[in-house]
């Protein structure tokens, strides 16, 4: 078992678990910060050391006590929750004398401590990153330090981790009832939606549940459960090619009006996908309520309500995005078993500032996430085009390169050999024929160098983290209804 995936469900909580739902979330981010804080409390004691001129062994010692991995910021943040500093209170004694009783966190027990826990790792996590991306071992934008969380109504997580205690597993799907998840400490939760996909899988264990994530969106929970399911079905697994074939590359390109074009190298037209006109009106809606939010006095009920309202309208277009995104990645594995993609860093140089077109390129990104990851289940190849090759420019035809091509020109004019094609499909037929010439079998491996560039990796075994928010599968991936419902 290798393949990770997830399935998402909305949750339908009653009153008494939303109430202990917000308060998980709350002790998450109460551990973040906490955690956070010890960390910068450290570092700065070592720090006035340093520069106090304390002894070497001393200023070693107060080096080595600053909190960074994850089991050190759980040991740190146990170690205080039971401290004087997390809670204490005064007891005066039958002889009138005062004497202090440490409590430690007063309502520790009130929440399963995994969500600390994790909310440790989630730390962890962040100070590795910026570190590394300090130190030049992360490439990419740079990643900044982690700052404390804000207490908010429409956001907010935690996360826990199935264990399994005395043979039984803590996180159960359809247990009382089918449309049903069983969390520690909160109990069976109603899901809005089918679950029997997801427990037939672990029933005939072809599935184990991982973690789950809670999600507060605006005015709606939902679970991502988390699961390491057995690999696909062979049946609907691509067939081997013998390493010495070259062929079968087909190219996808990204198109400004038109999302995907792709093509083989003989200029076949095998797919083509317009993006869907909800998301502009989407992105007009989002501008006027965007617009409603800061003509709103600040702290006002009114701001509050023009503030979920966008909230809502944030997660509906993302669901749609995502759903729409789902389908045209399982089109394109489904139906090819070598793919070509460009290299997303030309989205990077060309990044500008209209919505429209950032919204474009983060598409895009996702959609070549998922396609790296469905077509690595699916047993096809994946390779990412050099990034200094210019598919929109090249003649397919004859290989001119056309400098002066404008974003404008929906046509390719081949003014050498007189090529007139589509101008997305001329790019796919590029691509096409890049990957003939440039890959041998070996090296199109999915999981080769540039195949899992840090963008799209898809293989990555650690199921945690952004992963989950930006990585999920919808249900209907794993081969469950589709049945999202929509934020009302
Ligand atoms: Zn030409």
């Amino acid at each position: 078992m290798a393949r990770h995936t997830t399935f998402r469900f909305c949750l339908d909580p009653t009153v008494e678990q939303s109430v202990a739902l917000a308060r998980h979330v709350g002790a998450a981010r109460f551990a973040y910060n906490q955690c956070l804080r010890l960390h910068l409390d450290a570092r700065e004691r070592h720090r006035t050391l340093m520069s106090g001129g304390a002894g070497v062994d001393a200023v070693d010692q107060a080096r080595d006590e600053v909190p960074w991995s994850r089991f050190s910021l759980i040991n740190a943040f146990n170690r205080w929750k039971l401290s004087e500093a997390a809670g204490r209170r005064f007891l005066v004694t039958s002889e009138g004398v005062a004497e202090v009783d440490v409590t430690g966190l007063a309502w520790r027990g009130e929440v399963s401590s995994q969500v600390s826990d994790e909310a440790a790792v989630d730390l962890s996590r962040g100070l590795a990153a910026w570190t590394a991306s300090r130190s030049g071992k992360r490439t990419g934008r740079p990643i900044r330090h982690p700052r404390f969380k804000k207490k908010t109504h429409t956001a907010g997580s935690f996360r826990m981790r199935n264990r399994t205690t005395a043979g039984r597993a803590t996180i159960r799907v359809g247990r009382d009832r089918p449309r049903s998840v069983t969390l520690p400490r909160i109990g069976s939760i109603r899901v809005r939606e089918d679950t029997r996909r997801l427990r037939r899988m672990i029933a005939t264990g072809r599935a184990r549940i991982l973690q789950a994530t809670v999600t507060r969106g605006a005015q709606r929970w939902w679970i991502s459960i988390t699961v390491e399911a057995a690999d696909l079905h062979p049946a609907v697994q691509h067939q081997p090619r013998r390493a010495d074939d070259k062929t079968g590359w087909v190219g996808v390109d990204r198109g400004l009006r038109t999302l995907v074009v792709a093509g083989t190298r003989d200029g076949t037209e095998t797919l083509r996908v317009q993006a869907p006109k909800t998301l502009a009106a989407g992105l007009r809606r989002q501008r006027r309520l965007a617009r409603a939010v800061s003509r709103k006095k600040r702290g006002s009920t009114n701001r509050r309500k023009a503030t979920m309202r966008l909230a809502r309208h944030h997660i509906r277009v993302r669901d749609t995005r995502q759903h729409f995104l789902h389908q045209v990645s399982n089109q394109l594995v489904k139906s090819h078993d070598r793919l070509v993609l460009e290299d997303l860093n030309i989205t990077g140089i060309m990044s500008n500032r209209r919505l429209a077109r950032a919204v474009g390129d983060a598409a895009w990104g996702e959609l070549a996430r998922q396609i790296t990851y469905k077509q690595h289940w699916h047993g096809g190849q994946v390779v990412v085009a050099d990034r200094w090759f210019a598919s929109s420019k090249t003649c397919s035809g004859c290989g001119q390169i056309k400098p002066d091509l404008t974003l404008s020109d929906r046509t390719y004019t081949c003014g050498t050999c007189g090529l007139v094609l589509d101008r997305d499909l001329n790019a796919a037929v590029n691509l096409a024929a890049w990957a003939e010439d440039h890959t041998s079998g070996e090296e199109a491996r999915v999981g080769d160098r540039q195949a899992a560039g840090p963008v799209i990796n898809a293989c990555r075994r650690d199921g945690s983290g952004p992963h989950i928010r930006v990585g999920e599968t919808s249900p209907d991936d794993a081969g469950t209804p589709v049945q999202t419902a929509p934020a009302a």
